[in-house]
């Protein structure tokens, strides 16, 4: 389907509508005009990899809502575990056996979990693990890198978002960039801000602070500036300084769980994370984070004094932990075959990109593995960090390159900083409809 073909009336009608009643017409700004010039994609059905917007056009899905729906969309094992949940009530506030069900598939699962508190979403579980670092530690301070979105909570909102290469600062003393109004800035007071996948600038950092922390947090593949994997060794060294300087080692796996293996990037690199936090593939669409890790971290939330808190009406909502369960353990049956299905199609999706921007000679790369990736249109080899990504990144070539897929019938934001999701909904066909639609837009791209 060619750009120009794409009916678009009822979307922009809609849009005018939308802008009296939602701000930019939309609930996220990553959903609004900072990404879709002209209005967004207003969907309304989706079934296994396809999407349908309003105006009736069709689009394969590369985006999953950010990567939630691990199984495409309306799985049917998804669907019918919805509906016999909902048949006896969506939730009661209070224990149930489905929280048991979900708590001990993930268990079995994470290889660190040794109990797991579920929260709504991943930011409410980024949260819950810094306060309980905090709690557990007895210090307030803690480090966050360069680049690294952990939600929209008040502390993590510092050098989150993409800026201009000249306002960064040197790496020795990266310039501190609040990415919200309405935080006061006391609140950063308790943030070491450190760039990513380089060790020496770590140890520099824990040096002069290490002893103050109560928690490093990284995610393990930086995935909201694209797609950038670490270096060799480099979680592993994270690891080894935080617990030297009795700092807590905390993973976020809110984007990277369930996706590449049972047990998560914390099995592919046999990492022990103190705690570790989850969200999106787990709940397949429905909202939904997790805290998990050492035990005896995690116990202090037992009732008593002291404690660290948590509460929350929808926390262990019993129609999402139906939800986990049959997600997990769709995941889990036949030795993880997802796996491996979402590996080999991520990667046969990767290697096509790669041979398109090389045929036609376009400076492109295509950077991650398997089942998440993004395309950097760069003339750099590979982007190892947050500096790379700011100055030698084309983030509007690509946006311009998005469009065009959407003209295509390809599904997928414009923003650079997110990356490509592969689906157990997905299957070779899609892989080969995103091949020959990537050569068409790149037949057209300015
Ligand atoms: N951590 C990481 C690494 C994320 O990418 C995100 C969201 O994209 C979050 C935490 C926050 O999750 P949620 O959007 O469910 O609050």
């Amino acid at each position: 389907m060619p750009a120009v073909t794409r009916r678009r009336s009822h979307s922009q009608e809609w849009y005018e509508r939308a802008q009296k009643y939602l701000i930019e017409g939309v609930n996220s700004p990553s959903r609004g005009s900072s990404v879709y010039a002209s209005g967004p994609i207003v969907l309304e059905r989706g079934q296994g990899s396809q999407v349908w917007d309003i105006d009736g056009n069709q689009y394969t899905d590369f985006m999953m809502s950010f990567g939630a729906l691990i199984h495409g969309h309306a799985h049917p094992v998804i669907v019918d575990a919805v509906y016999q949940a909902m048949a006896d009530g969506s939730h009661f506030a209070a224990a149930t056996p489905a929280e048991l069900e979900a708590a001990e598939r993930f268990c079995r699962m994470v290889p660190t979990a040794e109990a797991v508190r579920f929260t709504n979403t991943g930011t409410e579980a980024t949260m819950l693990a810094l306060r309980l670092a905090r709690g557990f530690t007895g210090r307030n301070k803690f480090l966050k890198f360069e680049g690294h979105y952990h939600g929209w909570y008040d502390p993590y909102l510092l050098n989150a978002h993409g800026h201009p290469p000249e306002k960064l600062g040197a790496p020795e003393k990266p310039a501190r960039i609040p990415d919200s109004q309405g935080i006061p800035p006391a609140v950063f007071d308790d943030v070491v801000i450190a760039p990513w996948n380089d060790v020496a600038q770590f140890e520099r950092v824990m040096r002069e602070h290490g002893d103050e922390l109560a928690a490093v947090i990284t995610e393990p593949i930086m995935a909201n500036m694209g797609c950038i994997p670490p270096r060799e060794g480099y979680l592993q060294r994270l690891r080894q300084l935080a617990q030297q300087h009795g700092a807590l080692f905390i993973l976020d796996e809110v984007v990277t769980g369930f996706r590449y293996a049972p047990g998560c990037c914390q099995e592919l690199w046999a990492l022990k994370p103190d705690l570790s936090t989850f969200g999106k593939a787990m709940g397949a669409g429905f909202p939904v984070g997790a805290v998990t890790g050492r035990r005896e971290i995690l116990e202090q939330m037992r009732w008593g004094e002291p404690m660290v808190l948590h509460y929350g009406t929808f926390n262990g909502h019993r129609l999402t932990m139906k939800v986990i369960a049959a997600s997990l353990g769709l995941l889990a049956a036949d030795k993880g075959a997802a796996f491996r299905k979402l590996r080999g199609l991520g990667d046969t999706a990767i290697s096509g990109l790669r041979d398109v921007f090389a045929r036609r000679k376009i400076k492109a790369i295509v950077q991650g593995f398997g089942p998440m990736f993004q395309i950097y249109f760069t003339g750099r080899e590979a982007i190892h960090d947050y500096r790379d990504y700011c100055a030698h990144v084309d983030a509007a070539r690509y946006s311009r390159f998005v469009q065009l897929l959407l003209g295509e019938g390809i599904y997928m934001t414009p923003s650079n900083g997110l990356h490509w999701i592969i689906s157990t909904a997905h299957c070779e066909a899609d892989i080969k409809a995103l091949v020959r639609a990537a050569d068409r837009a790149c037949a057209r791209l300015t």
